[in-house]
């Protein structure tokens, strides 16, 4: 077993590039990848639509990817499937196929997803005999054939383009009249004599013989009409995969997908999801490695708070430190701004994650007295929000400082956490009244 500050579940895009983020940032990581890295880049044959590379082939821009994030030193583990994610305590669990276990702070969860299924008789018999869910890695066994795509989305599209490069014919068999692909892919390929549209038709049955499939069933206009093809490949819709990972409920839309916050952020604390395998409107390499930035940034921020919050109240529960981090701000001051200011009304308590303070209290003649300093690890404030009184005393930051502010619910969670945790916070406040 071993204890990172972040692990990374799954080596495609969105994996590569947390891991790239995370690795260049120094951070203890670790990425699992349950094949090899890549994702669903290597399934394609042509990228056309990531800035910067005007045409890059799926394997190329994955070498690329996993390179540049091993420069930076991201260790990653291949053929390394991950089973389950568990909580324990302030550390996430994660429990690979092969037993071993380890932890972090924080996990970002790109583990994409698989095709949808037809759901027809023949399709699982076939499959890898002539039933495929991938053109670039299977077109090729088919030269010369008469195939079949079954789709209408961008994926049928790109796929059946890369098929007619072998296919004699291809049959595009779409359960609606009107295609959602891009325009400019329905013309490239719609425009090609071997390619002839099947609509609105549904597929029924797949069947063959001992060498592979032979014919496809598509019910269309209330009849059953049988096509002659030795290949059939299906892109008709996407399975989410990341939330079969959780042990525990994890928030997931209808479809399955992982529900977000802003900052790529599971119902889960510290565990953050990014790419295909969450809630959004676009699939795409942009859209993983956009997410995977976001992830990786909230991740380091949450783990270096859960880190100081846990440094200031030792005596606390990790599990409640964990929940009291989530309700955290991060706040930054410039040398001599004011964080409290005697008099004022209690709201926050605060934990010094950089730099110094200055307490000051006002004397007998209206000046201020310095009545104490502060450094990274103290905490201020909880006298305002043990009493309810006003604040007794004004903090300052001394030099630039970096504070957590804890919420008076969160501060009541960790105060009942522990009766070592609440003496402790009472013995400061006593010393400082
Ligand atoms: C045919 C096709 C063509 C496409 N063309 C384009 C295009 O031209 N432009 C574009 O921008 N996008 C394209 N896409 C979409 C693009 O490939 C995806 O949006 C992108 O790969 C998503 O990245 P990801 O990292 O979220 O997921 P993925 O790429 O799916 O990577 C997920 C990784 O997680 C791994 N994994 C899964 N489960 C586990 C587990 N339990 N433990 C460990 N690892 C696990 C998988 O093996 C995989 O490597 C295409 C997709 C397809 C299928």
């Amino acid at each position: 077993m071993a204890d990172f500050d972040l692990i990374i579940i799954g080596g495609g895009p969105a994996g590569l590039t947390a891991g790239l983020y995370a690795a260049r940032a120094g951070m203890s990581t670790v990425l699992f990848e349950a094949k090899d890295v890549g994702g669903e880049i290597l399934n394609t044959e042509l990228i056309e639509d990531y800035p910067g590379f005007e045409s890059v082939t799926g394997a190329e821009l994955a070498q690329k990817m996993a390179d540049h994030a091993r420069k930076f030193g991201l260790r990653i583990e291949t053929y390394a499937p991950v089973k389950q994610i568990r909580l324990d305590g302030d550390r996430r669990v994660v429990e690979l196929a092969d037993g071993t276990i380890h932890t972090a702070y924080a996990v970002i969860v790109t583990v994409g997803g698989e095709p949808t299924k037809l759901g027809v008789p023949g399709e699982a018999e076939f499959h890898g005999r002539g039933v495929s869910y991938c053109a670039v890695c299977d077109g090729a066994f088919f030269k010369g054939a008469d195939l079949a795509v079954i789709g209408g989305g961008d994926s049928a599209f790109q796929e059946g383009l890369f098929l007619t490069r072998f296919a004699k014919k291809l049959y595009v068999v779409h359960r609606r009249d009107e295609f959602r692909a891009q325009q400019i892919l329905q013309d490239r390929l719609l425009g090609m004599d071997k390619v002839s549209t099947v609509t609105p038709a549904v597929v029924r049955e797949i069947g063959g013989d001992a060498s592979g499939v032979k014919w496809i069933d598509v019910q269309k206009d209330g009849s059953i009409e049988r096509l002659p093809v030795e290949g059939v490949f299906v892109f008709v819709g996407f399975r989410p995969v990341g939330r079969y990972l959780f042990a525990d409920h994890v928030d997931h839309d209808q479809s399955g997908y992982l529900i977000t916050d802003q900052y790529m952020q599971t119902s889960i604390p510290g565990v953050y999801a990014a790419g295909d395998t969450r809630a959004q409107l676009a699939k795409q390499v942009t859209t993983a490695v956009g997410d995977a930035t976001t992830a990786v940034l909230a991740a380091e921020r949450y783990i270096e708070e859960l880190k100081h919050a846990g440094r200031a109240f030792p005596k606390a529960p990790r599990e409640v430190i964990a929940r009291t981090t989530e309700r955290m701000q991060l706040r930054t001051f410039p040398p001599g701004a004011t964080v409290i200011r005697e008099g004022d009304e209690p709201d926050y308590l605060y934990v010094i994650a950089h730099g110094d303070a200055v307490v000051t209290r006002r004397d007998a003649t209206g000046g201020e007295r310095v009545v104490n300093e502060l450094h990274e690890g103290d905490y201020f404030g909880e006298i305002g929000l043990l009493t309810g009184e006003p604040r007794n005393a004004t903090v300052r930051a001394k030099t630039s400082l970096e504070v957590l502010a804890m919420d008076l619910e969160a501060f009541r969670m960790l105060v009942r956490s522990s009766r070592a945790t609440a003496e402790d916070i009472t013995k400061v406040a006593a010393a400082r009244r």
